[in-house]
């Protein structure tokens, strides 16, 4: 299936790499660029601001990788990163219910996001055909005479030397900073319409040194925000005995960076095991903080005219709420799309791609969004059917307290395994209806649940 052709991925960030990963079955030459200079090992880097905030892939996401590249989840465990159980060993309070734990097949990895990148980019590297150009920003398109097809890109070095590099498809992996939309329009060419839902989240991420009784034992913990107490709390082991500790404000509210105010933060949470790594484990890091003002899609599937040769993926394309742990996972599923509608050939490579991309990112994007209009402060039109949800949802965490069975249906869909439908399945509902009413109401009436109502209190 390989041919004679060249392919430019620009960014070699995970959605670049996962991108020209798919790229390699079909292509002879993968160039990916980027404007940074990729550390040998696996370190922050300027261009992946958030590479120091907590990441979590999501189950789907790590089939995704393995799907990608075979063996990668064992390699990633040779280097100490934990497998977890995510419903068994994860510590889940939902709306302030605590989930009731089972085991489960929902695995994930637990790695500071540069390793994941690194165990990524390396694997990549190995590949026939793949070249980095690295201190290199990608500066415009190239096109033929009458525009309709894009047949390379320009490229700046940071010592200033330019240079066109033709190819025969060039992919946009630039994150949400992307300037595809200027560069189309550049070309006489539509821009796509975005959505955007401004969330305004603010992360602070601090490593710790792990100790085997934090968490109680268990590998993970989650406690959402819920209007009334916009803080959210995600703490999960990682690799060489790290354990991260990630607190999140919505819609302007801002976690600290200080010791005594972290603490503060952290008692502030419905889950009372934070507090107690934060009041005492080893910081292995300093407490680092980003801001994070809105989730965005571009709908270039709804575009009249685009140029062939040509593609936008992973967060250029759309940019989720980063509470839903969604975003590589998604470009992950975006890249197994890429690599099947290359292997058939088919023309037309960017509609198709375009049009199956916006099938993938309708769910993750849904349950972003559907669950943030839940805090009256985020815009957006509230449909009868996303309250419903919303309610439905809230019923769900309460009586999941008691039925694991809820918890790993909610969790599946968490973790993009099985559509949000999945939850009005009717043996689903009957068991929300009927834990609501029994166990839901146990947890009311001892002050634990906060429901999904302005006028929940903290
Ligand atoms: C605070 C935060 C927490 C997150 N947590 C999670 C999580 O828990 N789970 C999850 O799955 N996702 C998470 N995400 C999202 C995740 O980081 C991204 O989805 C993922 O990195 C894929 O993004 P990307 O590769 O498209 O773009 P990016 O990661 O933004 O990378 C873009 C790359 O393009 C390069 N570049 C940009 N412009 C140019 C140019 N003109 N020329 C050359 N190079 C260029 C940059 O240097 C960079 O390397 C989080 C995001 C944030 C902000």
């Amino acid at each position: 299936m390989r041919s004679d052709r060249t392919a430019v991925v620009i960014g070699a960030s995970m959605g670049g790499l996962l991108a020209a990963r798919a790229l390699t079955d079909t292509h002879a030459r993968v160039l990916v660029v980027d404007r940074d200079d990729l550390p040998v090992a696996a370190a922050d880097r300027r261009g992946v601001p958030q590479g120091r905030q907590l990441h979590v892939l999501l189950a789907r996401g790590r089939h995704a990788l393995e799907e990608l590249f075979p063996g990668l989840t064992q390699e990633l465990a040779d280097l100490t990163v934990p497998l977890v159980d995510l419903h068994g060993r994860v510590h889940w309070y939902n709306d302030g219910y605590l989930m009731a734990k089972r085991p489960s097949a929902l695995i994930a990895a637990g790695m500071s996001r540069p390793l994941l990148e690194h165990a990524v980019r390396a694997r990549v590297a190995a590949l026939p055909g793949v070249e980095f150009a690295t201190t290199t920003e990608a500066l415009g398109l190239l096109t033929g005479p009458d525009r309709r097809q894009v047949t390379g890109v320009r490229l700046r070095h940071r010592d200033g030397t330019e240079r066109a590099v033709a190819a025969d498809l060039v992919v946009d992996a630039c994150g949400r900073a992307s300037r595809s939309p200027l560069w189309l329009e550049e070309l006489g060419y539509p821009v796509p319409a975005e959505e955007r839902v401004r969330v305004d989240v603010t992360y602070v991420t601090r490593v710790y040194q792990h100790e085997p009784h934090h968490l109680d034992g268990m590998l993970g913990l989650l406690t959402n925000a819920v209007p009334g107490n916009p803080r959210a709390g995600i703490v999960a082991v990682q690799q060489d005995g790290r354990i991260a500790v990630a607190f999140s404000g919505v819609l302007g509210e801002q976690p600290p960076t200080e010791d005594e105010e972290m603490l503060a933060f952290a008692q502030s949470l419905a889950a009372p095991q934070v507090a107690e790594i934060v009041k005492s484990a080893q910081p292995l890091t300093d407490a680092v903080s980003m801001r994070y003002p809105a989730s965005v899609r571009r709908r270039y599937e709804r575009l009249r005219r685009f140029p062939d040769g040509y593609l936008v993926v992973a967060d250029a394309l759309c940019s989720f709420n980063p509470i839903y742990g969604q975003g590589m996972t998604v470009a992950a599923l975006e890249a197994l799309l890429l690599r099947r509608l290359l292997a058939t050939g088919a023309p037309d490579l960017s509609r198709r791609f375009f049009r199956g991309s916006a099938r993938l990112i309708d769910g993750p994007w849904a349950i972003a969004v559907g669950t943030d209009l839940r805090f009256p402060g985020v815009d957006g039109p509230r449909s009868a059917k996303v309250r419903f949800v919303n309610a439905y949802v809230h019923r769900l965490h309460a009586a999941a307290t008691a039925d694991p069975a809820l918890g790993a249906a909610f969790l599946r869909v968490l973790n993009l395994v099985d559509p949000p439908t999945a939850l009005l399945r009717p043996g689903t509902v009957l068991r929300v209806l009927r834990g609501w009413r029994r166990g839901g109401q146990r947890a009311r009436s001892a002050g634990r649940g906060r429901s999904g109502s302005a006028s929940a209190t903290a």
